[in-house]
């Protein structure tokens, strides 16, 4: 599943290109995906300037210029792509690929969206009332973002009793950190997964934050780390792996002491953690 970082590489791919660029036209091969697209009011973008492109958690914001300022919200879901493309002089459409379920022509550039399991999103929404899309509204800080500190974690987790790997996972608490990111967090922080929030220190929260942040920008500056193969907005393959420290090295020796890193199971996802660095 794309993660923030993916779809952050996404965000600086299509920020490069479509800024300044009126959308000819928007074309559908079907009108849904997770849930229906308002493909009437999406339709009759065409002819906006495409403002700028933004994100907020894992989704993908395309400002366009005009009256009402209106904002395509954007979201992979489990498979999706954006794939954008230089558009070759020529009168005919490129065919359209597998599982592709809606394009947008840029005139010199075309973005497709290619989703094979359909639980991508494509809405529409005005900007005066974006935070308050049913999306986005309940969305906690960005990791990124100086909202996101040890004091206002530390005050959050008070009387808590959810496990902290589960409570990072959680986009009301914080946004964007996904099973991986959360178990490489754990491990630079020092704290096991499964430690009660409650019982966190304060010192112990401000190297989460730091951890969470860290782990977020080396995998952002190394374009995400999907293990699935991934392709990011200019096609160039997406998966410069982040140095994974923990995750997926069960039973490998620890970078740091060498202890065996241990694998455990919670639900359907798998847990890594260093017993001895990890209190
Ligand atoms: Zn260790």
């Amino acid at each position: 599943m794309p993660e923030l970082p993916e779809v952050e590489t996404v965000r600086a791919g299509l920020a490069r290109r479509l800024p300044g660029r009126t959308l000819r036209a928007i074309h559908f091969a079907r009108a849904d995906l997770r849930w229906p697209m308002p493909t009437g009011p999406l339709r009759r973008l065409a002819g906006r300037r495409c403002a700028s492109i933004e994100r907020r958690s894992k989704y993908l914001l395309l400002h366009f210029s005009g009256p009402g300022r209106p904002v395509a919200l954007v979201h992979l879901g489990m498979s999706g792509r954006v794939f954008v493309e230089a558009a070759a002089p020529r009168r005919d459409a490129p065919p359209w690929r597998r599982h592709e379920h809606w394009r947008m022509d840029f005139g010199a550039c075309l973005v497709r969206f290619v989703d094979p399991r359909r639980f991508g999103v494509l809405d529409l929404v005005p900007e005066a009332r974006l935070e308050q899309h049913r999306l986005l509204r309940a969305l906690g800080p960005e990791p990124l973002d100086p909202a996101f500190d040890a004091g206002r974690l530390h005050a959050r987790t008070r009387g808590r009793r959810v496990a902290l790997k589960s409570f990072l996972m959680d986009a009301r608490n914080v946004v964007g950190i996904g099973n991986i990111y959360a178990s490489e967090t754990c491990f630079r922080a020092g704290v096991r997964p499964r430690r009660r929030v409650g019982r966190l220190t304060r010192g112990e929260c401000q190297r989460i934050v730091d951890a969470a942040r860290s782990v977020l920008r080396e995998a952002i500056a190394k374009g995400g780390t999907s293990l699935r193969d991934y392709v990011s907005a200019d096609e160039s393959p997406g998966w410069f792996q982040l140095a994974l420290r923990v995750y997926g090295r069960g039973g490998e020796p620890c970078t740091v002491c060498a202890t065996p890193i241990r694998r455990v199971v919670d639900g359907a996802r798998a847990t890594f953690y260093c017993p001895r660095c990890q209190a």
